[in-house]
Formats: structure tokens, C-alpha cells, sequence
């Protein structure tokens, strides 16, 4: 267990390479049973608490997923789980029990606790009454059929957690094809990235890639690269967007880096009238999406 318990260190660390869960350690108890755990000193209760931590999290290939309706869309997606944790005073509600009834069918350990076991867990004084721990699940370049995808994102070292979320979220309610973190990025499966999604997370492919290799693979890739930056000189508006196709949006300090910028087919832009320097890139990003996606959007 490490001494760190305080919150999460995204923006400290570097997130080189695709996850291989690997558990570090063997879960203390046997999965497939239900346990009622009341001690903040159970050792189950620290290694859920320490996958705040983004070196844990890659130690184990787990994350944590907060909220009933987290849990519940993972589940139904069939994402791997490997603990769900309950109130006590929540365990007879219809949805919960429906929950742990699955997680229990696939093998998963279900932890019955108390709210103040929640809250050592969470960090937070007035906890989710429900979380999962869940394994972690990326992509490599390589598992990209591009032919058969529509409009990647591609976002270089992004590195707020809330707008990795929303990007994520906003990616699945368009309809496109996933998210590739390319370079040094905020973590995915941080708890706040996650909580940001609001359960695209478990719906959205995530890839992860070094800027060298992301640069190799996309000389293949079969359709056009759109870059988005404040010296382009292209309103975005005035393009044709066909897809297979790859958006690829900037770092929010210092944009896309040059080499990048300079692999693009095309570097647009979104117009600007205030005094504002710049968009927000989760804004950003959505006013791009609408406006590619925009004829195959139909309500
Ligand atoms: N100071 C940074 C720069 O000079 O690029 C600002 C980065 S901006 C906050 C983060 C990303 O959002 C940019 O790299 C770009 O991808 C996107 N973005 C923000 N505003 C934009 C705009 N008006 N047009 C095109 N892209 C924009």
C-alpha cells in the first residue's frame, strides 16, 4: 500500500502506454460472495481508496466508478467488475439488487458497508451510496479498423480530467468512434474523468498513443487529418468533412504541437468575436463534432 492517500495526482504523472491490467496483489477475498465490511482498517477498503491514486490504478489496471447510474451502464455494457460496494441502507432497492445480483452471477465480490466506509473510501464526507471497481479497458492503434469507423478524436496531451470527460461524453452522443489520447494525458479512469463522462466511459473505445507513434499510424489511415488551431487560417465551417476521418485537438496551455500541427491535412478554426484568446477544447471540440456530424444527425 503506498503512504499517498490524498487525492489524485493526474497532472504530476506521464501516461505513456496502453494498460495491461496486471494485479498487483491477490484480492483478499474470494470473488462470487457477498461481505459486510464495518472496519475502515479492512484491507479491501484501503486498495479501494488507494485507486484515487493514478499509480495505483496502473499498478492494478482498475479504476473506481461512482453512483448507481455508473455502475448500472457498466454492467449492462458488460464491462469486467470486479467489486461493488454498497450501503447497507440501500441493499433491499429494486436497482441495487438487481445490480449485485449480476456482479454476484459473473464471479464479482459484492461489499456491503457503512456510509462511513463509503466515505473513507471516497474521500468525500457525503459518499455515492454505491461504487464499483471495475478493471480498466484501452486500445492499442492497431486494434483501429479504420475503414469501418467514422470520425476519430484525437486529443494531444490533454490534460484537465473534467474535460476528458466531457469530451468522452460528447464523442458518444455523436455517435463517433472513440477517443485517442495521444502523448503525455490526464488519465482516463481518474475518478473525475470518469465521474465527467457520466457513464460514456463504459460506451467510448479509448486508444492510447505516443506522438511518434500516432504519427506513423496515421500516414496510413485512409482519410483526412483535421487539425484545429487559433493560427489556422480555414473557417471550419467551409470544409467537407467525409469520414473515416481523424479530429485531432490541441493541449489546453499550449495547443498542438508542431510537428503534429504539421502532419494535418488541414488546420481549421472557429470564429471568435470577443476578447476570449481561445475556446474552451471540451467546447471546442463539441462545436467540431456538430458540424462534422451535422448531416448524419437526425433527431
Ligand atoms: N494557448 C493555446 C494555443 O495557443 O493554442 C490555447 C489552446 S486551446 C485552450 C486548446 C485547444 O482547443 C486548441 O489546441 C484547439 O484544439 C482548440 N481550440 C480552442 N479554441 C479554438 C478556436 N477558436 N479554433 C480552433 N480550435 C480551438
Amino acid at each position: 500500500m503506498s503512504g499517498h492517500d490524498h487525492g489524485d495526482d493526474d497532472r504530476k504523472e506521464t501516461c505513456p502506454d496502453p494498460v495491461r491490467p496486471s494485479p498487483v496483489r491477490p484480492n483478499p477475498v474470494r470473488p462470487g460472495v457477498v461481505k459486510s465490511v464495518t472496519s475502515l482498517a479492512n484491507p479491501t477498503v484501503k486498495d479501494i481508496r488507494s485507486l484515487q491514486q493514478r499509480k495505483y490504478r496502473r499498478e492494478t489496471g482498475r479504476f473506481v466508478a461512482e453512483g448507481l447510474k455508473l455502475v448500472t451502464d457498466a454492467v449492462e455494457a458488460n464491462w469486467p467488475i470486479e467489486i461493488f460496494v454498497h450501503a447497507d441502507k440501500v441493499g433491499s432497492q429494486d436497482a441495487v439488487a438487481r445490480v449485485a445480483a449480476k456482479v454476484k452471477a459473473r464471479g464479482g465480490l459484492i461489499l456491503q458497508v457503512s456510509e462511513a466506509v463509503l466515505a473513507k473510501m471516497t474521500h468525500r464526507e457525503n459518499p455515492q451510496m454505491v461504487i464499483g471497481v471495475f478493471r480498466q479497458k484501452t486500445l492499442r492503434l492497431d486494434d483501429i479498423h479504420p475503414a469501418r469507423t467514422t470520425v476519430w478524436v484525437a486529443l494531444e496531451g490533454i490534460k484537465d480530467p473534467g474535460n476528458l470527460g466531457t469530451v468522452i461524453r460528447t464523442v458518444d452522443s455523436v455517435g463517433a468512434a472513440g477517443v485517442i489520447l495521444v502523448g503525455d494525458t490526464v488519465d482516463p479512469f481518474s475518478i473525475e474523468t470518469v465521474r465527467a463522462t457520466m457513464g460514456s466511459i463504459f460506451a467510448v473505445p479509448i486508444v492510447r498513443a505516443s506522438v511518434e507513434e500516432f504519427l506513423a499510424w496515421k500516414e496510413s489511415f485512409p482519410g483526412p487529418v483535421v487539425g484545429t488551431h487559433l493560427a489556422g487560417a480555414v473557417d471550419y465551417r467551409t470544409i467537407p468533412y467525409p469520414e473515416p476521418m481523424i479530429l485531432l485537438m490541441g493541449n489546453e496551455q499550449s495547443g498542438l504541437l508542431r510537428p503534429i500541427a504539421e502532419a494535418c491535412d488541414h488546420l481549421v478554426k472557429i470564429p471568435m468575436a470577443g476578447k476570449a484568446d481561445s475556446l474552451n477544447l471540451a467546447v471546442s471540440t463539441g462545436i467540431m463534432l456538430y458540424e462534422i456530424r451535422r448531416e448524419r444527425l437526425v433527431l
